[in-house]
């Protein structure tokens, strides 16, 4: 494979960036994923405008202009063959001296990868997840999409444990979101719900393009919190995100949900979906 590292394309192994580097010594860094299904960039202009926002929240200078930043995207799909799979950018405030406040001394460090992968998601899955129900440990600010992800890897880590793929987080009020997906939850009177954007969660583009979707398909989705027990009384419930995009949880904490598989309006968001990617057109 080929990546992008500021500047440069470059095979992995003759990628380096410095040990002063304020990503890897601070986690100052924001990250982006782009699903590629058949070549089409999906949500391209959603995801640029919450990269944006982050590097904006963050105080992390913008590495490239959007133009150019568009332009090296679709040629790291090219590069690297990619028909079905993500597109990862990630930017760190870049190296300087160890010191809190120090800025950094040169320019942002910005890396893309580009990889060809099978999403399960990709093809409307049937299958559902289960997954662990979990306090949110997270800091306050997680509509940033920060690489600072070690409570994500530990409740996912701890999941898989327990024999279950993901996690879902809640806090005071309900579910905030999964380690690394926004949840819908699909209750009696066909009424969706999923959390209204706050700092509290990260506001996920197939989370935005899902409710538009469904709205326009004439579904009703509601954006309200998810009590615990709403979550457990729901008769469907699903994740959404650029690499799940939408998949069905049919088990949480050992519980099963509805009637442990995939509901029909589940299945309706997914071909909504496949139905809005099928539409882009490839580059
Ligand atoms: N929440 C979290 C914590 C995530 O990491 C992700 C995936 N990046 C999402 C939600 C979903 O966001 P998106 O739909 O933009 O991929």
């Amino acid at each position: 494979g080929t990546l992008f590292l500021n500047g440069r394309y470059l095979p992995p192994d003759q990628a380096s960036v410095s040990v002063m580097d304020r990503g890897f010594l601070f986690g100052e860094g924001i990250y982006e994923v782009w699903l590629v299904v058949e070549r089409r960039l999906v949500d391209l202009e959603s995801h640029l405008k919450r990269l944006d926002r982050s590097l904006r929240e963050s105080g992390i200078p913008v590495p490239l202009e959007r133009a150019e930043l568009v332009a090296i995207l679709e040629k790291m799909v090219c590069l690297n063959n990619v028909t079905n799979g993500f597109i990862y950018l990630q930017v760190t405030s870049g190296a300087g001296e160890r010191s809190f406040t120090g800025t950094a001394t040169g320019r942002p460090t910005l890396l893309i990868m580009a990889q060809e992968k099978d999403f399960p998601g990709a093809i409307s899955q049937s299958e559902g997840i289960c997954v662990d129900l979990v306090p949110d440990i997270r800091w306050l600010r997680r509509d940033i999409k920060t690489i600072m992800l070690l409570p994500q890897v530990m409740a996912k880590k701890a999941a898989m444990a327990h024999g279950n793929k993901d996690a879902i987080f809640y806090d005071d009020e309900g579910v905030t979101e999964g380690a690394s997906s926004n949840v819908f939850a699909v209750m009696d009177d066909k009424v969706i719900l999923t959390r209204p954007l706050s700092h509290s969660l990260l506001p996920g583009c197939t989370r935005d393009r899902i409710i538009k979707l469904a709205r326009e398909a004439g579904l009703d989705v509601r954006e309200q919190v998810i009590t615990q027990d709403q979550l457990f009384a729901a008769q469907e419930v699903f994740v959404t995100s650029a690499t799940y995009l939408v998949t069905p949880v049919i088990r949480i904490d050992g519980r099963t949900i509805g009637n442990g598989q995939r509901g029909v309006v589940t299945r309706q968001c997914q071909d909504l979906y496949a139905d809005y990617i099928r539409n882009l057109s490839p580059i």
